[in-house]
């Protein structure tokens, strides 16, 4: 068969089904074989796993991880693209759902009931960020082609459901990996995707909040890939940061040049593995520590105090004796701030405000 994942397939492919690359659906298609390499290798498919793939394109990630063996799940918003990947892949380990993935229940996907897994998902209550525009800028195609398929605005947009009751744990034992209990397993699915870029931050709080995955292994854009690793205090912190070390272990496993896509990108990108941890790394309710979290950076230039004045309208003299109760500066911004001081800071404004959801 013909390999996917090169210039020469690419334009096959282009050729064969009269096709061009939809920019507004982020389609830069991988035409490196030592990077998609990488990426399985990383993602460590064995012979049998059950693979997530977002945006499988025409193809090229797809068989690789055919190749390696993997039982491939793919969703695809490209309506365009699903009957011809039906008939490269004819008879194979593949199963394609044509949708926009920030649509999709997951778990009714993998026939799995939420209920016994960790976290909600983001569509039944998650704590799903706002989209920064800033920060999740497309891909910048070399090519701007005509668009037919799903809109993609609407498919960016970020869907905000209604939160899960929660309920105030004990509050966690500080800088050590304290669990969440009763512990829950993940459904032991891998994730693995060149995502679009223009919803990489609402895709990748949706795969970890669902609780399916085992690991994450995406190609995103290398300003983005910083963030996943970044620490308090630098520029590249922010919610993103803090959802990756609750949920997971973040690895670089590559940066990656803009010459090994088709159309070209303006960007650089990388590819980052995510280990989702058994338990999150903090004791203290995702939804109350994601809402703390996304009022402290909503208003980032901010003292803490006056950014979470708006979102716990429980009198800034309350705020104060609250951030103080929690060794926090009033006067400090939320930037500075480490995931468990964050879960410090979410515990008590629960106890103390009753403010939250
Ligand atoms: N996997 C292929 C590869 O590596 O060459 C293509 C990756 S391309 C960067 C992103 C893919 O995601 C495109 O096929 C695009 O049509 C698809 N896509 C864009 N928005 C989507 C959405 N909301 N849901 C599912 N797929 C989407």
């Amino acid at each position: 068969m013909l390999n996917l994942s090169t210039a020469a397939g690419v334009r096959e492919i282009f050729s064969r089904y009269d096709l061009r690359a939809k920019k507004k659906l982020g389609q830069n298609f991988l035409i490196d074989g030592h990077v998609l390499g990488k990426i399985i290798t990383a993602a460590n498919i064995r012979d049998g796993d059950r693979v997530l793939e977002i945006g499988p394109g025409i193809g090229g990630m797809t068989q690789a991880l055919l190749r390696a063996g993997a039982d491939v799940t793919a969703i695809e918003l490209d309506k365009q693209l699903v009957p011809i990947l039906q008939n490269l892949f004819a008879g194979e380990k593949l199963r394609i759902i044509q949708g926009d993935v920030l649509r999709m229940n997951l778990h009714e996907i993998f026939d799995i009931p939420s209920g016994g897994l960790r976290p909600p998902t983001p569509l039944q209550g998650g704590a799903m960020p706002p989209l920064d525009p800033q920060q999740e800028t497309a891909r910048s195609a070399v090519s701007d082609e005509s668009f037919d398929g799903a809109d993609p605005g609407e498919a960016g947009a970020v869907r905000r459901a209604a939160r899960p009751a929660c309920e105030v744990r004990e509050r966690g034992s500080g800088e050590t990996f304290s669990k969440v209990s009763p512990e829950k397993e993940s459904a032991n699915i891998k994730a693995v995707a060149n995502l679009p870029y223009y919803i990489t931050t609402p895709v990748i709080f949706a795969l970890l909040e669902s609780g399916l995955f085992e690991s994450v292994t995406v190609m995103v854009q290398k300003e983005v890939a910083k963030r996943f690793s970044a620490g308090p205090g630098t520029k590249d912190y922010g919610s993103l940061s803090l959802a990756a070390q609750y949920f997971a272990d973040a690895t670089l496993v590559a940066n990656v040049p803009s010459n090994c896509f088709m159309p070209r990108p303006a960007v650089d990108s990388a590819v980052v593995r995510l280990d989702i941890l058994p338990a999150p790394r903090v004791d203290a309710d995702h939804a109350k520590l994601f809402r703390t979290i996304h009022a402290a950076f909503g208003k980032r230039r901010k003292t803490l105090l006056n950014a979470l004045d708006s979102e716990f309208p429980c009198g800034k003299p309350e705020l104060a004796e609250i951030l103080r109760s929690c060794d926090i500066d009033p006067q400090a911004r939320g930037e500075t701030l480490d995931i468990y001081a964050f879960a410090r800071l979410s515990e008590r404004l629960a106890e103390s405000t009753g403010a939250m959801p």
